[in-house]
C-alpha cells in the first residue's frame, strides 16, 4: 500500500482505462468519475487509457464517443491518451524478460491438446484451468519449429490477500490461479500483461475499477512481483474495486434499466453535465446525506472511505428529478443556446433567454424545456393540440373575442397590469380566471399547458398575443 505521506506528496496517479468496444456506459463514466476526482484530491495526475488491443471489437467511433462523453462530464486528463495498442513491442519485451528470468515459460500445448484437457476437466467436474503441464517440462520436449505461447509461472502453494481500499482484505488460494497465457503463439501480448505492463510504465499508483476486475488483480499480481524481483521499482498498486451499478430491479444493469451511453443522456434524455455528475458521484460514494454538491466540493471531500461496499441502484428517475433541479440552476443565456439545437431553425435567443426563468421552473430536462418554449416561435394560425382545439366551442371562441377587445385597449402590457385587467375582466363576466385563461392559453399556445398565462402573453408581446387571439376568436359582429 502507498503510504499516507506517498498521497500528501502527490504521488498519487491514477487511471481510466475503458474497452472502446462500446459508449461510455453509466458504470464507466462512474469508474471514470472516481478516478478523476481521487486524483484531483490529492492533487495527483488523472490519465486516461484506451484499451484497444481487440481489433476486432474496438472501433474509432466508441472511441470518439468515449472521449467525447469524458468532456462533456468535464473530466480533463494529465497527459494525452495512452493507446494500448501501440504498446504491443514493449508488452512482448516484459514477456520475453520474464521468460528469461524463469518467471514464465513457453508452452507448446496444441489447441487439440487444451481441449482435450477441458474436457477431461468437465467430465471430472475439476474446475477448467490449464494444468500446469509445460511447467517443469523441458522445451527440448517440443517438436522442433512448434509454435508455443508463454505463459507465467503463477505460485501454487499458500494464498495471496490484497487490502483492498474498497473491499478490504480479500484472499485468493493461489492454486486457483493458473499459469495464464501472457504472449500468444502469434507473438501478440495478452490483455491480462498489458495492462499490468501499461499500469507500471504510467507510474499508476491507485487502481480505482468496477469490482468485475478483482479476480483479474489476483491473476494480475504474479507479473508484478516476478518483475520487481528482476529488475525492482514494480510496487503493488492500491488495488480499490467499487461495486457494480445494478438497475433499480437489483438485477445486474443492462439497457432496460435505462444504461446507455452519456451522448444518450444528453442527445435523447436532455440530461446537464452537471446533473449526471453529482448523480454518479453518488451512485456509490457518500458524503453523510450531502445531497447537491459542487465540483469543487466533490474534489475536497472524494476518499476512498466514502464508497461503500454494496452494489448502487441506478434509477433513472432521480437522475431526471435532478436534472430539474440543476436546470432550475442553470445560467439563462446557456440554456437558451442547449434548446435552440432541438427547437431548430434558428430561433431568437434573446428571446428564449428572456423567456427562461419562467420556461426552467417546471422542466425535468432539456426536451421538456424546448416543448415548453415551441409556444414561443410558432407560426399563426397556430396548430392546435386535441385537446386544445376541443376546448375552443363556440362559448369559449366568444369569450376570446371579449378578450380581444379588453386586451387591445390595455396599453400597459406587463405581468401586473395584464393580471389585473383580465381578473377585472372576468369579474364582469361573472366568470372565473379559468373560463378566460383556458381558452386564451388554447389560442396563444396551441396546447393546453403552459407557464402562466400572464407571463404567456409578456413573452409574445403585445402585437402578437392579439394577433393569436384574433385567429381563434369568433368573428366580430
Ligand atoms: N478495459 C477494462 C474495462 O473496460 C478495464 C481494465 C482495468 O481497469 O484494469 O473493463
Amino acid at each position: 500500500m502507498a503510504s499516507a505521506a506517498g498521497l500528501k506528496e502527490g504521488k498519487v496517479v491514477t487511471r481510466f482505462a475503458p474497452s472502446p468496444t462500446g459508449f461510455l456506459h453509466i458504470g464507466g463514466a462512474r469508474t471514470a468519475l472516481f478516478n478523476w476526482l481521487f486524483a484531483r484530491h490529492y492533487g495527483g495526475k488523472a490519465l486516461l487509457r484506451i484499451e484497444d488491443t481487440d481489433r476486432k471489437r474496438s472501433t474509432s467511433e466508441a472511441i470518439d464517443a468515449i472521449l467525447d462523453g469524458l468532456d462533456w462530464l468535464g473530466l480533463d486528463y494529465d497527459e494525452p491518451p495512452v493507446f494500448q495498442s501501440e504498446r504491443a513491442g514493449r508488452h512482448a519485451e516484459v514477456a520475453q524478460q520474464l521468460l528469461a528470468a524463469g518467471h514464465a515459460y513457453k508452452c507448446f500445448a496444441t489447441p487439440e491438446d487444451l481441449e482435450a484437457m477441458r474436457a477431461e476437466q468437465r467430465a471430472n467436474k475439476q474446475p477448467m484451468r490449464y494444468d500446469g503441464r509445460w511447467r517443469d517440462r523441458d522445451p527440448s520436449e517440443a517438436p522442433e519449429g512448434a509454435p508455443y505461447a508463454v505463459r507465467i509461472k503463477a505460485p501454487t502453494d499458500s494464498e495471496t490477500t490484497i487490502q483492498d481500499a474498497v473491499q478490504g482484505a480479500v484472499s485468493v488460494k493461489n492454486a486457483e490461479i493458473d499459469d495464464y497465457i501472457i504472449l500468444r503463439a502469434d507473438g501478440t501480448p495478452t490483455y491480462m500483461l498489458a495492462v499490468v505492463v501499461d499500469d507500471h510504465d504510467m507510474g499508476v499508483s491507485h487502481i480505482i475499477r468496477g469490482d468485475d476486475h478483482l479476480n483479474n488483480a489476483f491473476r494480475q499480481l504474479p507479473i508484478i512481483h516476478a518483475m520487481n524481483e528482476i529488475e525492482g521499482g514494480w510496487d503493488t498498486p492500491v488495488y480499490a474495486h467499487v461495486p457494480l451499478i445494478h438497475g433499480n430491479d437489483g438485477a445486474k444493469m443492462s439497457k432496460r434499466h435505462g444504461s446507455l451511453g452519456a451522448e444518450a443522456y444528453r442527445d435523447d434524455h436532455g440530461i446537464l453535465p452537471e446533473a449526471l455528475f453529482n448523480y454518479l458521484l453518488r451512485l456509490g460514494w457518500g458524503h453523510g446525506d450531502r445531497e447537491e454538491i459542487t465540483r469543487e466540493e466533490a474534489i475536497e471531500l472524494f476518499t476512498l472511505e466514502g464508497v461503500g461496499k454494496s452494489p448502487s441502484r441506478f434509477d433513472l428517475k432521480k437522475l431526471q428529478h435532478l436534472n430539474g433541479h440543476y436546470i432550475r440552476e442553470a445560467d439563462n443565456a446557456r440554456l437558451a443556446g442547449l434548446i435552440a439545437e432541438r427547437l431548430g431553425s434558428n430561433p431568437d435567443i434573446a428571446l428564449l433567454t428572456e423567456a427562461m426563468p419562467v420556461l426552467k421552473t417546471r422542466a425535468r430536462n432539456l426536451d421538456e424545456l424546448a416543448e415548453g418554449a415551441a409556444f414561443l416561435f410558432k407560426q399563426r394560425p397556430l396548430e392546435m393540440t386535441e385537446k386544445a382545439a376541443g376546448l375552443l366551442d363556440d362559448d369559449a371562441r366568444e369569450r376570446l373575442r371579449s378578450i380581444y377587445a379588453r386586451l387591445e385597449t390595455e396599453n400597459d402590457w406587463t405581468l401586473e397590469a395584464l393580471e389585473a385587467s383580465l381578473k377585472s375582466h372576468a369579474e364582469e363576466l361573472e366568470l372565473g380566471l379559468g373560463k378566460l385563461a383556458q381558452p386564451l392559453r388554447a389560442a396563444l399556445t396551441g396546447t393546453t399547458t403552459s407557464p402562466g398565462i400572464f407571463d404567456v402573453l409578456v413573452l409574445l408581446g403585445r402585437e402578437e398575443s392579439l394577433a393569436r387571439v384574433d385567429a381563434q376568436a369568433a368573428p366580430a359582429s
